[in-house]
Protein backbone atom coordinates (compact mmCIF):
# COMPACT_ATOMS: atom_id res chain seq x y z
CA UNK A 1 0.00 0.00 0.00
CA UNK A 2 1.24 3.33 -0.76
CA UNK A 3 2.44 5.60 1.78
CA UNK A 4 2.12 9.14 2.42
CA UNK A 5 5.00 11.51 2.05
CA UNK A 6 5.93 13.88 5.12
CA UNK A 7 6.01 17.43 3.93
CA UNK A 8 5.51 21.13 5.65
CA UNK A 9 3.12 21.95 3.22
CA UNK A 10 0.53 19.68 4.29
CA UNK A 11 -0.08 18.27 0.89
CA UNK A 12 -1.67 14.50 0.50
CA UNK A 13 1.25 13.08 -1.90
CA UNK A 14 2.03 9.47 -1.73
CA UNK A 15 5.26 7.35 -2.12
CA UNK A 16 5.43 3.78 -3.01
CA UNK A 17 7.05 3.17 0.19
CA UNK A 18 7.90 5.34 2.98
CA UNK A 19 10.96 4.25 4.62
CA UNK A 20 13.29 5.72 8.21
CA UNK A 21 16.89 4.87 8.34
CA UNK A 22 18.64 5.68 11.63
CA UNK A 23 22.35 4.48 10.04
CA UNK A 24 24.57 4.99 7.08
CA UNK A 25 24.50 1.21 6.93
CA UNK A 26 20.38 1.07 6.64
CA UNK A 27 20.70 4.23 4.34
CA UNK A 28 22.91 2.18 2.13
CA UNK A 29 20.87 -1.17 2.05
CA UNK A 30 17.71 0.37 1.58
CA UNK A 31 19.23 1.88 -1.61
CA UNK A 32 20.85 -1.04 -2.77
CA UNK A 33 18.19 -3.04 -2.61
CA UNK A 34 15.92 -0.94 -4.75
CA UNK A 35 18.00 1.08 -7.13
CA UNK A 36 17.85 -0.87 -9.76
CA UNK A 37 14.10 -1.29 -10.11
CA UNK A 38 12.84 2.12 -8.20
CA UNK A 39 13.53 5.99 -8.17
CA UNK A 40 14.63 6.63 -4.71
CA UNK A 41 14.99 10.23 -2.78
CA UNK A 42 16.26 10.78 0.34
CA UNK A 43 14.29 13.76 2.38
CA UNK A 44 14.99 15.30 6.02
CA UNK A 45 11.48 16.71 7.40
CA UNK A 46 10.21 17.86 3.50
CA UNK A 47 10.11 21.45 4.51
CA UNK A 48 11.63 22.53 1.58
CA UNK A 49 10.14 20.16 -1.19
CA UNK A 50 7.34 20.69 -2.92
CA UNK A 51 6.18 17.22 -4.36
CA UNK A 52 3.91 18.21 -7.46
CA UNK A 53 2.66 14.90 -7.57
CA UNK A 54 2.53 11.54 -6.32
CA UNK A 55 6.35 9.91 -6.53
CA UNK A 56 6.34 6.53 -7.88
CA UNK A 57 9.40 5.32 -5.57
CA UNK A 58 11.56 5.31 -2.13
CA UNK A 59 11.52 8.00 -0.06
CA UNK A 60 14.04 7.53 2.60
CA UNK A 61 13.74 9.88 5.76
CA UNK A 62 16.79 10.26 7.37
CA UNK A 63 17.12 10.27 11.37
CA UNK A 64 20.54 9.63 11.20
CA UNK A 65 21.68 11.03 14.55
CA UNK A 66 24.28 12.01 16.94
CA UNK A 67 25.89 15.28 18.17
CA UNK A 68 29.70 15.25 19.70
CA UNK A 69 31.15 18.09 20.67
CA UNK A 70 35.20 18.84 21.30
CA UNK A 71 37.01 21.89 21.20
CA UNK A 72 40.05 23.60 21.28
CA UNK A 73 41.94 26.87 22.34
CA UNK A 74 40.53 28.57 19.32
CA UNK A 75 37.15 26.77 18.47
CA UNK A 76 34.15 24.22 19.20
CA UNK A 77 34.08 21.56 16.67
CA UNK A 78 30.45 20.10 16.60
CA UNK A 79 30.14 16.82 14.48
CA UNK A 80 26.39 16.00 13.78
CA UNK A 81 24.15 13.36 12.03
CA UNK A 82 22.45 14.16 9.41
CA UNK A 83 18.82 13.47 10.80
CA UNK A 84 19.12 15.64 13.70
CA UNK A 85 16.29 18.29 13.55
CA UNK A 86 18.27 22.03 13.33
CA UNK A 87 16.70 24.12 15.33
CA UNK A 88 17.49 21.20 18.69
CA UNK A 89 21.00 21.65 17.27
CA UNK A 90 20.66 25.37 17.77
CA UNK A 91 18.81 25.18 21.12
CA UNK A 92 21.82 22.62 22.37
CA UNK A 93 24.56 24.95 21.55
CA UNK A 94 23.30 27.71 23.09
CA UNK A 95 22.38 25.82 26.74
CA UNK A 96 25.72 25.21 26.39
CA UNK A 97 27.42 28.50 26.04
CA UNK A 98 28.26 27.83 22.51
CA UNK A 99 27.46 30.73 20.75
CA UNK A 100 27.43 31.28 16.64
CA UNK A 101 24.28 29.62 15.72
CA UNK A 102 21.85 32.08 17.49
CA UNK A 103 21.00 34.04 14.11
CA UNK A 104 19.54 30.70 12.40
CA UNK A 105 17.42 29.57 15.19
CA UNK A 106 14.12 28.12 14.44
CA UNK A 107 14.78 26.94 10.90
CA UNK A 108 12.38 24.26 10.18
CA UNK A 109 14.40 21.02 8.46
CA UNK A 110 17.20 18.35 9.11
CA UNK A 111 21.08 19.30 9.68
CA UNK A 112 21.76 17.62 6.82
CA UNK A 113 19.54 19.77 4.80
CA UNK A 114 21.41 23.28 5.82
CA UNK A 115 24.53 22.89 3.50
CA UNK A 116 22.68 21.79 0.70
CA UNK A 117 20.73 24.79 0.57
CA UNK A 118 23.33 26.78 2.36
CA UNK A 119 20.22 27.77 4.71
CA UNK A 120 20.45 31.45 5.76
CA UNK A 121 18.63 34.13 7.61
CA UNK A 122 19.29 37.18 9.60
CA UNK A 123 22.39 37.74 7.87
CA UNK A 124 23.66 34.82 8.83
CA UNK A 125 24.55 31.62 6.54
CA UNK A 126 25.29 28.28 7.11
CA UNK A 127 28.73 28.67 5.20
CA UNK A 128 29.98 30.84 7.44
CA UNK A 129 30.17 27.47 10.12
CA UNK A 130 30.83 25.12 8.18
CA UNK A 131 33.44 22.89 8.69
CA UNK A 132 32.72 19.74 6.52
CA UNK A 133 30.26 17.55 5.49
CA UNK A 134 30.47 13.57 5.36
CA UNK A 135 28.59 11.92 2.15
CA UNK A 136 27.96 8.18 1.92
CA UNK A 137 28.54 7.53 -1.82
CA UNK A 138 25.55 5.06 -2.49
CA UNK A 139 26.64 2.65 -4.99
CA UNK A 140 30.15 1.80 -3.44
CA UNK A 141 29.80 2.58 0.82
CA UNK A 142 32.99 5.04 0.31
CA UNK A 143 32.36 8.05 2.92
CA UNK A 144 33.52 11.24 1.32
CA UNK A 145 34.39 14.37 3.33
CA UNK A 146 33.75 17.53 1.47
CA UNK A 147 35.40 20.56 3.15
CA UNK A 148 34.98 23.12 -0.06
CA UNK A 149 30.86 23.28 -0.06
CA UNK A 150 31.47 26.31 -3.08
CA UNK A 151 28.62 27.84 -1.18
CA UNK A 152 26.40 30.70 -2.51
CA UNK A 153 22.85 31.92 -2.22
CA UNK A 154 20.76 28.65 -1.30
CA UNK A 155 23.32 27.00 -3.82
CA UNK A 156 25.63 24.31 -2.82
CA UNK A 157 27.71 21.53 -4.22
CA UNK A 158 25.54 19.30 -2.83
CA UNK A 159 22.75 20.50 -5.46
CA UNK A 160 25.51 19.99 -8.74
CA UNK A 161 28.31 17.22 -8.45
CA UNK A 162 26.42 15.63 -5.30
CA UNK A 163 22.92 15.54 -6.41
CA UNK A 164 22.86 12.39 -7.10
CA UNK A 165 23.71 9.02 -5.83
CA UNK A 166 24.70 10.64 -2.22
CA UNK A 167 23.69 10.89 0.81
CA UNK A 168 24.82 13.59 3.78
CA UNK A 169 25.22 11.13 6.69
CA UNK A 170 26.86 14.10 8.69
CA UNK A 171 27.69 17.88 9.19
CA UNK A 172 30.97 19.43 10.34
CA UNK A 173 30.30 22.80 12.22
CA UNK A 174 33.37 24.89 13.66
CA UNK A 175 32.35 27.52 15.95
CA UNK A 176 35.36 30.09 16.40
CA UNK A 177 35.54 31.01 20.97
CA UNK A 178 35.79 34.72 19.46
CA UNK A 179 32.61 35.05 19.15
CA UNK A 180 31.16 38.04 17.36
CA UNK A 181 26.92 38.98 17.07
CA UNK A 182 25.79 39.62 14.14
CA UNK A 183 23.60 42.36 14.21
CA UNK A 184 23.00 43.53 10.88
CA UNK A 185 19.37 42.39 10.70
CA UNK A 186 15.96 44.08 11.40
CA UNK A 187 15.41 44.36 15.06
CA UNK A 188 18.69 42.47 16.30
CA UNK A 189 20.47 45.81 15.53
CA UNK A 190 18.71 47.19 18.09
CA UNK A 191 20.95 45.02 20.64
CA UNK A 192 23.90 47.07 22.22
CA UNK A 193 27.05 44.50 20.48
CA UNK A 194 29.15 44.98 23.57
CA UNK A 195 26.77 43.88 26.32
CA UNK A 196 24.90 41.38 23.77
CA UNK A 197 24.90 37.54 24.28
CA UNK A 198 24.30 34.93 22.02
CA UNK A 199 20.49 33.63 24.27
CA UNK A 200 19.49 37.43 24.00
CA UNK A 201 19.68 36.88 20.10
CA UNK A 202 18.66 33.50 19.69
CA UNK A 203 15.22 34.39 22.01
CA UNK A 204 15.03 37.29 19.52
CA UNK A 205 14.95 35.53 16.75
CA UNK A 206 12.34 33.03 18.05
CA UNK A 207 10.08 36.12 19.50
CA UNK A 208 10.42 37.74 15.59
CA UNK A 209 9.91 34.41 13.48
CA UNK A 210 6.50 33.27 15.64
CA UNK A 211 5.26 36.02 14.91
CA UNK A 212 6.15 36.68 11.25
CA UNK A 213 5.99 32.97 9.62
CA UNK A 214 2.81 30.70 10.01
CA UNK A 215 3.95 27.63 11.92
CA UNK A 216 3.91 24.74 9.09
CA UNK A 217 2.53 22.45 12.00
CA UNK A 218 -0.97 24.56 12.11
CA UNK A 219 -0.89 26.30 8.50
CA UNK A 220 1.18 23.86 5.77
CA UNK A 221 3.77 25.79 3.97
CA UNK A 222 7.51 25.56 2.55
CA UNK A 223 8.71 28.88 4.12
CA UNK A 224 9.89 30.94 1.33
CA UNK A 225 8.48 29.80 -1.60
CA UNK A 226 10.78 32.18 -4.31
CA UNK A 227 14.17 33.42 -3.56
CA UNK A 228 15.16 37.09 -3.62
CA UNK A 229 15.82 37.84 -7.10
CA UNK A 230 19.43 39.65 -7.70
CA UNK A 231 19.62 41.91 -10.51
CA UNK A 232 22.07 44.25 -12.23
CA UNK A 233 22.49 46.96 -10.39
CA UNK A 234 21.71 49.63 -13.98
CA UNK A 235 18.31 47.68 -13.63
CA UNK A 236 17.42 47.72 -10.05
CA UNK A 237 18.23 52.15 -10.34
CA UNK A 238 16.06 52.89 -13.06
CA UNK A 239 13.07 50.70 -11.07
CA UNK A 240 14.04 52.47 -7.93
CA UNK A 241 13.14 55.75 -10.43
CA UNK A 242 9.79 54.09 -10.26
CA UNK A 243 9.64 53.03 -6.80
CA UNK A 244 11.42 54.86 -4.60
CA UNK A 245 10.50 52.83 -1.63
CA UNK A 246 11.63 49.21 -3.18
CA UNK A 247 13.80 47.63 -0.51
CA UNK A 248 17.33 47.04 -2.25
CA UNK A 249 20.64 45.16 -0.91
CA UNK A 250 24.08 45.73 -2.81
CA UNK A 251 25.62 42.98 -3.51
CA UNK A 252 29.32 42.48 -5.38
CA UNK A 253 29.78 42.64 -8.95
CA UNK A 254 27.59 45.64 -9.56
CA UNK A 255 24.47 43.52 -8.80
CA UNK A 256 21.59 44.05 -6.38
CA UNK A 257 19.49 41.79 -4.47
CA UNK A 258 15.13 42.84 -4.57
CA UNK A 259 12.77 41.12 -1.40
CA UNK A 260 10.73 38.82 -3.29
CA UNK A 261 8.07 39.42 -0.80
CA UNK A 262 7.57 43.00 -1.59
CA UNK A 263 7.56 42.68 -5.48
CA UNK A 264 4.83 40.25 -4.29
CA UNK A 265 2.94 42.91 -2.47
CA UNK A 266 3.37 45.52 -4.42
CA UNK A 267 0.92 43.68 -7.17
CA UNK A 268 -1.28 43.38 -4.03
CA UNK A 269 -1.55 39.35 -4.24
CA UNK A 270 -1.35 39.27 -0.18
CA UNK A 271 -4.02 36.45 0.67
CA UNK A 272 -4.87 36.46 -3.03
CA UNK A 273 -5.90 32.39 -3.34
CA UNK A 274 -5.93 29.62 -6.01
CA UNK A 275 -7.78 26.74 -4.78
CA UNK A 276 -6.75 26.00 -1.11
CA UNK A 277 -3.52 27.39 -1.70
CA UNK A 278 -2.91 31.03 -0.82
CA UNK A 279 -0.57 33.72 -0.26
CA UNK A 280 -0.07 34.62 3.55
CA UNK A 281 -1.85 37.53 4.77
CA UNK A 282 1.02 38.83 6.45
CA UNK A 283 4.16 37.34 4.53
CA UNK A 284 3.84 37.60 1.07
CA UNK A 285 6.97 35.51 0.40
CA UNK A 286 4.93 32.39 1.93
CA UNK A 287 2.61 30.42 -0.13
CA UNK A 288 0.23 28.54 2.30
CA UNK A 289 -2.03 25.42 2.66
CA UNK A 290 -5.10 27.16 3.69
CA UNK A 291 -7.84 24.56 2.63
CA UNK A 292 -6.63 20.92 1.53
CA UNK A 293 -4.58 22.72 -0.96
CA UNK A 294 -3.63 20.34 -4.29
CA UNK A 295 -0.17 19.98 -5.75
CA UNK A 296 -1.67 22.29 -8.53
CA UNK A 297 -3.09 24.90 -6.20
CA UNK A 298 0.11 25.65 -5.30
CA UNK A 299 1.87 25.62 -9.07
CA UNK A 300 -1.04 27.56 -10.07
CA UNK A 301 -0.70 29.82 -7.25
CA UNK A 302 3.20 30.37 -8.20
CA UNK A 303 2.86 30.57 -11.45
CA UNK A 304 0.05 33.51 -11.13
CA UNK A 305 2.67 35.21 -9.25
CA UNK A 306 5.50 34.49 -11.24
CA UNK A 307 3.73 36.14 -14.27
CA UNK A 308 2.35 39.17 -12.08
CA UNK A 309 5.69 40.03 -10.64
CA UNK A 310 6.79 39.90 -14.24
CA UNK A 311 4.27 42.05 -15.81
CA UNK A 312 4.43 44.82 -13.21
CA UNK A 313 8.68 44.67 -12.60
CA UNK A 314 10.26 43.04 -15.40
CA UNK A 315 11.64 40.70 -12.86
CA UNK A 316 11.50 36.91 -13.29
CA UNK A 317 11.32 35.57 -9.91
CA UNK A 318 12.82 32.06 -9.36
CA UNK A 319 11.53 29.24 -6.59
CA UNK A 320 13.50 28.24 -3.72
CA UNK A 321 11.67 25.23 -3.03
CA UNK A 322 12.60 22.32 -4.82
CA UNK A 323 10.20 20.49 -7.14
CA UNK A 324 9.78 16.54 -7.16
CA UNK A 325 8.07 15.34 -9.94
CA UNK A 326 6.93 11.23 -9.79
CA UNK A 327 10.73 10.01 -9.76
CA UNK A 328 12.97 12.90 -8.85
CA UNK A 329 13.53 16.72 -8.73
CA UNK A 330 12.29 18.41 -11.83
CA UNK A 331 13.38 21.68 -12.83
CA UNK A 332 11.02 24.63 -11.08
CA UNK A 333 11.89 27.21 -13.30
CA UNK A 334 10.91 25.14 -16.25
CA UNK A 335 8.09 24.53 -14.49
CA UNK A 336 6.66 27.41 -13.84
C1 LIG B 1 8.24 27.99 8.02
C2 LIG B 1 9.54 27.80 7.28
C3 LIG B 1 10.55 28.73 7.45
C4 LIG B 1 11.77 28.57 6.76
N1 LIG B 1 12.75 29.50 6.96
C5 LIG B 1 13.94 29.38 6.32
C6 LIG B 1 14.97 30.34 6.53
O1 LIG B 1 14.84 31.28 7.30
N2 LIG B 1 16.14 30.16 5.85
C7 LIG B 1 16.34 29.11 5.00
O2 LIG B 1 17.43 29.02 4.43
N3 LIG B 1 15.37 28.18 4.81
C8 LIG B 1 14.19 28.29 5.42
N4 LIG B 1 13.19 27.36 5.22
C9 LIG B 1 13.44 26.24 4.29
C10 LIG B 1 13.88 24.93 4.98
O3 LIG B 1 13.65 24.98 6.35
C11 LIG B 1 15.36 24.64 4.74
O4 LIG B 1 15.67 24.61 3.37
C12 LIG B 1 15.78 23.30 5.38
O5 LIG B 1 17.18 23.20 5.36
C13 LIG B 1 15.15 22.11 4.70
O6 LIG B 1 15.37 20.99 5.52
P1 LIG B 1 14.58 19.62 5.33
O7 LIG B 1 15.29 18.59 6.14
O8 LIG B 1 13.15 19.78 5.59
O9 LIG B 1 14.85 19.37 3.78
P2 LIG B 1 13.94 18.53 2.78
O10 LIG B 1 12.86 19.38 2.24
O11 LIG B 1 13.57 17.23 3.38
O12 LIG B 1 15.01 18.25 1.61
C14 LIG B 1 15.52 19.32 0.84
C15 LIG B 1 16.40 18.78 -0.28
O13 LIG B 1 17.57 18.19 0.27
C16 LIG B 1 17.67 16.82 -0.09
N5 LIG B 1 18.15 16.09 1.09
C17 LIG B 1 17.64 16.18 2.36
N6 LIG B 1 18.36 15.44 3.21
C18 LIG B 1 19.35 14.85 2.47
C19 LIG B 1 20.42 13.97 2.79
N7 LIG B 1 20.65 13.54 4.02
N8 LIG B 1 21.24 13.58 1.77
C20 LIG B 1 21.06 14.03 0.50
N9 LIG B 1 20.05 14.86 0.15
C21 LIG B 1 19.21 15.26 1.12
C22 LIG B 1 16.29 16.39 -0.50
O14 LIG B 1 16.34 15.34 -1.46
C23 LIG B 1 15.74 17.67 -1.09
O15 LIG B 1 16.11 17.81 -2.45
C24 LIG B 1 11.96 27.47 5.89
C25 LIG B 1 10.94 26.52 5.74
C26 LIG B 1 9.74 26.67 6.43
C27 LIG B 1 8.68 25.64 6.26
Amino acid sequence: MKQKIPNTFGLTVFAQNVVTVTSPEQLQQVWQDNYQNLPIMIIGEGSNTLFTCDFDGIIIVNRIKGITISETEQAWHLKVGAGETWHDLVSTTIKQNIPGLENLALIPGCVGSAPIQNIGAYGVEFQKVADYVELLELATGKIITVTDGQYGYRESIFKKEYLQGYAVINVGIKLPKQWQPVLTYGELRNFDPKIVTAKMIFDKVCEIRCSKLPDPKVLGNGGSFFKNPVIDKIVADKLLEIYPNMPIYPQANHQTKLAAGWLIDQCGLKSYQIGGAAVHQQQALVLVNKDQATAQDVVELARHIKKCVLQKFSVNLSPEIRFIGNSGEIDADNYL
